[in-house]
């Protein structure tokens, strides 16, 4: 009788347990971080985008930290993104050694996590913190 947290679904945070909770709508600050991470164009942003205003939280980080379980209602509320399981985006914040990932999964927003290598567990960026770093969108460049 394993009392393990049904927690982990799929790739996921190396550092934190998540739990699940009561599902509550996001916040507009954090609507607005997410949508900061999906600013740039690239085959299934706009779907995505799309997807923040009737997404879900549904689990939080134990830690304190600002990380968000997503999750968003299928067809016809919001079509699935044309892009890999995973981290799809990655950023760090200006001047400070902390940083924001996003999950999806098949297709749909998954968790929005935040990170920091201080004591103090993460807070939500501001979108204006976000310094992009990585995305669906890099094409193959290599051999350049
Ligand atoms: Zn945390």
């Amino acid at each position: 009788m394993a009392a393990v947290l049904p927690i982990f679904r799929g790739l996921r945070s190396r550092t934190v347990d998540h739990v699940t909770m009561t599902d509550r709508r996001m916040t507009s600050e954090e609507q607005a971080v997410v949508l900061a991470m999906l600013a740039q164009d690239f085959p299934g942003s706009e779907e995505l985008r799309a997807q923040v205003p009737t997404a879900v939280v549904t689990g939080r980080c134990t830690c304190g930290c600002a990380t968000i379980d997503l999750r968003v209602e299928s067809a016809p509320r919001a079509a699935s993104a044309p892009v890999q399981n995973g981290v799809l985006i990655s950023a760090h914040l200006r001047d400070e050694g902390s940083g924001a990932l996003l999950f999806v999964e098949d297709g749909y927003l998954s968790c929005f996590e935040v990170y920091s290598v201080e004591d103090e567990p993460a807070a939500l960026p501001r979108p204006e913190q976000l310094i992009i770093e990585s995305a669906a969108t890099r094409h193959d460049d290599s051999g350049s």
